[in-house]
């Protein structure tokens, strides 16, 4: 499929290759593409610029699908019409209607190609109340990890080109603005030449790139803002590279302000080793989250902490102040979730019933790395954790009062968790909590097709955008209703825009 145009002295230096599609990037977008692709007998280079492909899609824990065989068989009668119209009211509209209807009605054959391919669903998850659950989040037995490893499997099999260490450097654009290929770097430091039909930027968005992100998303580069945390691969290649290359071919570009957000995380600690790391770590950001008492900087409370694990919402809640948030508990909370586990789980990190015992060990390592402090009285902590110690005291005794008559009548705390604080007898603990972020939701403006359009709407020509350098799919906010959306819209854009490329190559010959 690579085929040498150099002399035998050169071939390490130039090589050029043509082909159907090439694609940028080897995440879960783009090594859709490259199956759909082959599926359907056209000749395809995949090039990444990691050594190992998976990109973020290595981490998800499952993804939306509507109208599966699972669901089916589960009884589950969710159709795309309801999940479209949530989706539309949750933006008001404000997003790519045409492309995100095209990518729920692909949802539910893109679940069920997988499981022909070997991936299995578990379960099917939600972290919504059953009135309120749409009943998509289809979670795939190993994960994002499992389904890298099977997809990848295929396409080998298939005599793809997959080329890791191999960076995308820029598009080939003719005169009359065609994409017509792109040019790449090999391991070798060899200078790829890729001349395609089409080709598809599937690069992932631009979370592990800080200037980008202090450019365009006005979350993280607020004044008084506290640092913004990033839950994401420990090496990232997600740098813009797609969004960047697709600007130089008069790409127009939408929501490059808005972030996939996350629940805090404990500051001084990659967020990696909070949900992946040594269970005294996990168990610390379990602690984190539990519906005790959360307070902001001027030591009031500022969400209803029975919701923690809508994680969008808490992160839109700690952007309304300032970024950073304390969370307060007693000694008896503690040993409560020493001997009976969490009120409320930590995903399926740290799960109800599942004693958490190495809380101690986390607390010391906090105590020394500055995420964890413990004081022998509610004034004593306050000092330390920089809040007014009368104004922390007052808030612990106003739940109190909520806990006694179990109504939260400021945010709705549920009556199970308002829980009385022991306010004479220490020790009392605070968790510090930052704001993180896991995805980048700005990028390219695209067609239903999945084709990248200039700012007047008119198409690009032989430029497809996948995945989360797709813009425009969401409004303010990381849509938790339609639970798995972000891996469901990269694998079924990898597969809508195969499908226009196979029309457009079929009608050429
Ligand atoms: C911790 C975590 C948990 C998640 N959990 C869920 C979940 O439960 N449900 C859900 O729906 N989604 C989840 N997601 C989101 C999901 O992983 C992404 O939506 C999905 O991976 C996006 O696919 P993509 O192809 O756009 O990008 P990625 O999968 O990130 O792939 C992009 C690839 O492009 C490569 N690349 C970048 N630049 C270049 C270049 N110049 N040349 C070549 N290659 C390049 C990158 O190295 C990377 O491998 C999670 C993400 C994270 C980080």
């Amino acid at each position: 499929m690579v085929s040498d145009t150099g002399g035998a002295k050169r071939s390490c230096t130039n090589q050029t290759s043509n082909v159907d599609i090439a694609i940028s990037g080897g995440g879960l977008s783009g090594l859709s593409a490259a199956l759909f692709a082959v599926e359907h007998g056209l000749k395809v280079i995949l090039c990444e610029k990691m050594p190992f492909a998976g990109g973020a899609g290595l981490f998800p824990e499952g993804s939306l699908g509507i109208g599966t065989r699972y669901q089916k068989e589960n009884g589950i009668k969710t159709t795309v019409d309801q999940v479209f119209s949530r989706v539309m009211e949750f933006h008001h509209w404000r997003c790519n209607a045409p492309a995100i209807r095209a990518l729920l009605n692909e949802s539910g054959t893109m679940i069920d190609w997988l499981t022909d391919l070997g991936m299995t669903v578990k379960n099917i998850r939600t972290m919504f109340p059953p009135e309120k659950s749409l009943y998509v989040w289809h979670i795939l037995e190993g994960g994002g990890a499992r389904l890298v490893k099977v997809m990848l499997r295929h396409i080998r099999e298939r005599g793809v080109a997959v080329l890791t260490n191999t960076p995308v450097k820029r598009l080939l654009i003719d005169d009359r603005g065609t994409v017509t290929g792109v040019k790449a770097r090999k391991a070798d430091g060899t200078q790829l030449t890729v001349r395609a039909k089409a080709v598809i930027i599937a690069t992932g968005g631009f979370a592990s790139n800080k200037e980008m992100l202090g450019k365009w998303v006005p979350d993280v580069s607020a004044l008084g803002m506290a640092k913004l945390m990033y839950r994401g691969p420990a090496v990232d290649g997600r740098t813009g590279d797609g969004i960047t290359m697709a600007m130089k071919a008069n790409a127009a570009l939408a929501g490059m302000g808005t972030l996939a957000g996350n629940s805090p995380y404990l500051d001084n600690e990659p967020a990696i080793r909070q949900f992946s790391g040594p269970d005294h770590m996990k168990q610390m950001r379990c602690a984190l989250s539990q519906p005790f008492l959360w307070v902001n900087r001027q030591g009031e409370r500022f969400y209803n902490e029975s919701f923690g694990s809508v994680f969008s919402d808490v992160y839109n809640a700690m952007t309304s102040n300032g970024g950073l948030m304390w969370s307060i508990f007693d000694e008896s909370m503690k040993e409560y979730m020493e001997n009976n586990g969490p009120l409320t789980p930590f995903n399926a990190i740290v799960v109800p019933g599942q004693k958490m015992t190495a809380l101690e060990k986390g607390i010391a390592k906090g105590m020394a790395s500055g995420f964890a402090f413990k004081a022998g009285t509610i004034e004593e902590l306050a000092g330390k954790i920089g809040i007014r110690p009368e104004k922390l005291r007052e808030t612990v005794e106003t739940v109190n009062r909520y806990a006694r008559r179990k109504h939260d009548p400021d945010f709705n705390r549920r009556p199970e968790h308002l829980i009385e604080f022991d306010t004479k007898k220490g020790p009392y603990y605070a968790l510090k909590g930052l704001r993180a972020f896991f995805l980048t939701l700005g990028g390219v403006v695209v067609n239903k097709d999945m084709q990248a359009v200039d700012a007047n709407g008119n198409v690009i020509p032989g430029l497809y955008v996948t995945g989360q350098d797709m813009g425009g799919l969401y409004d303010s906010t990381y849509d938790l209703l339609a639970e798995g959306s972000a891996s469901s819209f990269a694998l079924c854009s990898g597969r809508i825009a195969v499908r226009n490329i196979v029309k457009a190559v079929n009608s050429e010959q």
